[in-house]
């Protein structure tokens, strides 16, 4: 009886706990200190306003980027460092809050991929490295940006310092981009030319806000943090649209997907961390860089901390009535800062090694008291096996996994379509999962 049981709980169990070895040494590497030591660095630069100084080496989002492309070269000379110099320099138009043609630098480097079968496919990573102060062109004032968005800024840089020697099978762009402030400018840009490149992005993730332990709301939380992405494309088709409705799927559209990908592998590698997977694209009335992605329709979600504080946002740095404003240095939580960029370290580790997902999910049962699948499954030699998701059709995050043998069809006995949600991933011998594909098809 005991041994029927255990056979019976295997399957789900061995597909939801494996940890490798190679990222938990990835992810043990991520250092609080050097986290701080860079949003202490980019605060000194007083404001790094997209229309801020850029010739003085001390002052403005020049100097800053100066520095920041020092940083990231030093990484490229780590020994055994797999890294190349990214840049995506551009002249923005004039627009809302761009008075006049303005050069942006989006900067980092790439960890190329190994598998030539899938070298234009790859993960964008970005934080941005220019702040605000309370009026959105004013580029003098002091607008020290430590959580907005240093602490994105310096997971950039923390991330392509630890994976620089991995050999992933598909790229990986760490980028500081510019522009957030004035319209992800610098993120529209970079988004359109990775397309324009031919660059398949899997998945891309914009890490926004994302190091402040204590909120306006009185809460202090470092065990929780949310991951935002859209349930439907916004660049939808009328095909996708159709098969949507049929599907009832609107909660499982790929950026969706990433999210929940997220929360899974960093949950799995980070202790006393919960990620929160809201059904919103972002948070009301506002945005980041993830959405310049999503309109060229790609997988993309936003880590941000769980309580936000609104003194600290946006605000020019003072004191009125012993109320202090400004995202200034002292409340930027390292250790917080720390955990939310190992979850997010694990996940892209996993992701990059992954085998190329599925690509086509038929589904069928309906009216029928069993769910059918069949499957297309890519050519890639390293797929040993496969992870069927499943989830009550009221659930938010993945119930079961179950490993399935690697044939092209599989039916779930005496379960009943209408009331789960599935997808299909690929797994390869080590464990690391692709991103589920939910059925693209209905038979
Ligand atoms: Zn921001």
């Amino acid at each position: 009886m005991r041994a029927t049981l255990l056979f019976a709980l295997a399957p789900f169990l061995a597909a939801q706990e494996v940890r490798t070895p190679r990222i938990e040494g990835l992810v043990a590497a991520i250092e609080a200190p050097r986290l701080q030591a860079t949003v202490t660095k980019l605060v000194s630069f007083g404001t790094r306003h997209t229309l801020s100084d850029t010739t003085s080496t001390t002052r403005g989002i020049g100097a800053a980027r100066i520095w920041l492309a020092e940083e990231f070269a030093r990484h490229t000379k780590i020994p055994g460092s797999r890294l190349q110099p990214f840049e995506d320099r551009f002249t923005a138009d004039k627009g809302p809050r761009i008075p006049a043609p303005t050069e942006l630098v989006n900067l980092g480097v790439l960890l190329p991929g190994t598998d030539p079968a899938r070298g234009k496919e790859a993960i964008v990573l970005t934080g941005h490295y220019d702040s605000r102060a309370s009026e959105a062109l004013d580029a003098t004032s002091d607008a020290p940006g430590a959580v907005d968005d240093g602490s994105g800024t310096a997971m950039m840089l923390e991330l392509a310092r630890v994976m620089a020697t991995e050999k992933p099978a598909v790229s990986v762009y760490f980028v500081a981009v510019a522009g957030e402030e004035q319209g992800l400018v610098g993120s529209a840009h970079l988004a359109k030319r990775l397309k324009a490149e031919g660059v398949n992005v899997l998945a891309m993730l914009s890490v926004d806000i994302a190091g402040n332990s204590e909120g306006q709301d009185g809460v202090k939380d470092n065990v929780t943090a949310r991951l935002w992405s859209e349930g439907v494309s916004v660049v939808e088709t009328p095909e996708q649209r159709k098969l949507r409705l049929a599907l009832g799927n609107e909660n499982d559209g790929p950026a969706r997907e990433w999210a929940r990908y997220v929360k899974r592998l960093g949950e799995r590698y980070v202790e006393n961390l919960e990620l929160l997977v809201m059904l919103r694209r972002d948070r009301i009335a506002r945005g980041s860089d993830h959405m310049s992605f999503s309109l060229e329709g790609f997988p993309a979600a936003c880590l941000r901390e769980s309580h936000e504080h609104y003194d600290r946002q946006h605000q020019n740095v003072r004191t009125e009535k012993d109320r202090t404003y400004g995202d200034d240095l002292a409340h930027f939580d390292a250790f917080y800062s720390a955990k939310l960029c190992r979850a997010l370290c694990a996940s892209v580790a996993a992701l990059a090694a992954a085998p190329a997902p599925v690509k086509e999910l038929h589904l069928g049962g309906a009216v029928s008291p069993d769910t059918k699948f069949r499957w297309t499954l890519p050519p890639d030699p390293r797929i040993t096996g496969l992870l069927l998701y499943r989830r009550r059709a009221d659930g938010v995050t993945w119930q079961r996994i179950q490993r399935l043998p690697l044939t092209s069809a599989w039916t779930l006995k005496d379960v009943v379509p209408d009331s789960n949600v599935y997808a299909l991933a690929t797994v390869d011998a080590e464990g690391h999962e692709s991103l589920p594909t939910a059925p693209t098809h209905l038979d």
